[in-house]
């Protein structure tokens, strides 16, 4: 049982705290992602699982130890970074193998894990070149071997695509999740991309501030948010929010061009909530509710902006191929079926 577990985790630096008490459960050989926006903790949450920061209060745990106050090289976790960080002067064969060499390995033993991780990780044809001669999906993968060959109980990724662009960040996205499905070890990775959580996670932690937001499969995520945030974290482009007030029959609800019917337990007459509808669930209609602001057609598939009276902005998906005029005014349709509803306040999710 390798899982991971944190226990009311708190960070501070100083008089600061940056991370919240913060409980977690992490089975062993799942693919946890660690989402939210920079500066929300992701970073910080996964150097104290690598024992790279003092954990000021709570508890870690890797399997059945308590590894809160263990050093790192104790953990049996290997940690891939942003910056591979490879020696120059060492072929790839010497760069995955040096610490197991630091350690005191026998050579034999070092050049047949060497030799499984680059079989792994497609690493063969280069294992005698420098890092200089490599491309950066190359290096990247030098950098993730260096991590299999400690045979690591727990893997642990911070953004390790962000160097690259964007076509290889989709190939080696593709490479990680076959490397998981390969060794099946537990891994904790770290994004601010939602894109690549969704893809690759067996579970989303969204975090906020310091502090978790929801844990859930990317599409419970996705379907079934707790709140505001979540809501308009995951997805791309983010669901559209507009302003409602509860009145006798629905919600009065402007920016969606009039009185709706929401399928959620409503607060009281007159109270305030934000109402969510995603891109896709918008159809454009011949009206004058809306007026079109831009319109992206990526091809297959458009995005039409659109303003409402109230000067609020709704994003409308169309797979048709649209003939919109900028400045043009629009009606916007939807089944009603689709509406999230929150509270204006707390921003929690009215169900
Ligand atoms: P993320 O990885 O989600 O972008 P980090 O974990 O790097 O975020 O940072 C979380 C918060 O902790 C940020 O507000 C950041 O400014 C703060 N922080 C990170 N490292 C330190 C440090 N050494 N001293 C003080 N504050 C820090
Ligand atoms: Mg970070």
């Amino acid at each position: 049982m390798t899982g991971v577990t944190l226990n009311r985790v708190v960070k501070r630096y100083g008089d600061v705290q940056v991370i919240h008490g913060v409980d977690l459960d992490i089975e062993d050989g799942e693919f946890c992602v660690f989402v939210g926006p920079s500066g929300c903790g992701k970073s910080t949450l996964l150097r104290m699982v690598a024992g790279l920061e003092v954990t000021s209060a709570g508890q870690i745990r890797i399997g059945s130890r308590d590894v809160t106050k263990a050093d790192p090289a104790e953990r049996g976790v290997a940690m891939v970074f942003q910056t591979y960080a490879l020696y120059p002067h060492m072929t790839v064969a010497e760069n995955m193998g040096f610490g197991l060499k630091m350690t005191g390995h026998p050579k034999a033993e070092i050049a047949a894990k060497v030799a499984e991780a680059a079989r792994i990780l497609k690493l063969e044809p280069y294992l005698d070149r420098k890092p200089k001669a490599l491309s950066g999906g190359q290096r990247q993968r030098v950098a993730i071997g260096r991590a299999i060959v400690r045979g690591p109980e727990v893997f642990l990724f911070d953004e390790p695509l962000s160097n690259l662009d964007a076509e290889l960040r989709v190939e080696m996205r593709v490479e990680i999740a076959r490397l998981h499905r390969e060794i099946g070890a537990t891994m904790i990775y770290v994004t601010h991309d939602q894109v690549e959580a969704m893809t690759l996670a067996d579970k989303i932690v969204v975090l906020r501030a310091g502090r978790v937001e929801q844990v859930g499969a990317p599409l419970d995520l996705y379907n079934d948010p707790d709140n505001k945030f979540v809501a308009g974290f995951i997805g791309s482009p983010s669901m559209n929010f507009v302003a409602g007030k509860v009145a006798a029959a629905g919600v009065d609800c402007p920016g969606l061009g009039g009185t709706v019917t929401v399928s959620a337990h409503m607060p009281g007459v007159g109270s305030e909530v934000t109402l969510g509808l995603r891109p896709q669930h918008l159809t454009l209609v011949p009206g004058n509710s809306h007026v079109i602001e831009v319109a992206e057609a990526l091809g297959g598939v458009s995005y039409v902006h659109v303003t409402a009276a109230t000067g609020e902005k709704l994003i409308v998906e169309s797979r048709e191929t649209l003939k919109v005029r900028l400045g043009e005014r629009v009606g916007i349709q939807f089944d009603p079926a689709h509406i999230m509803a929150f509270d204006a306040k707390t921003e929690k999710r009215l169900r």
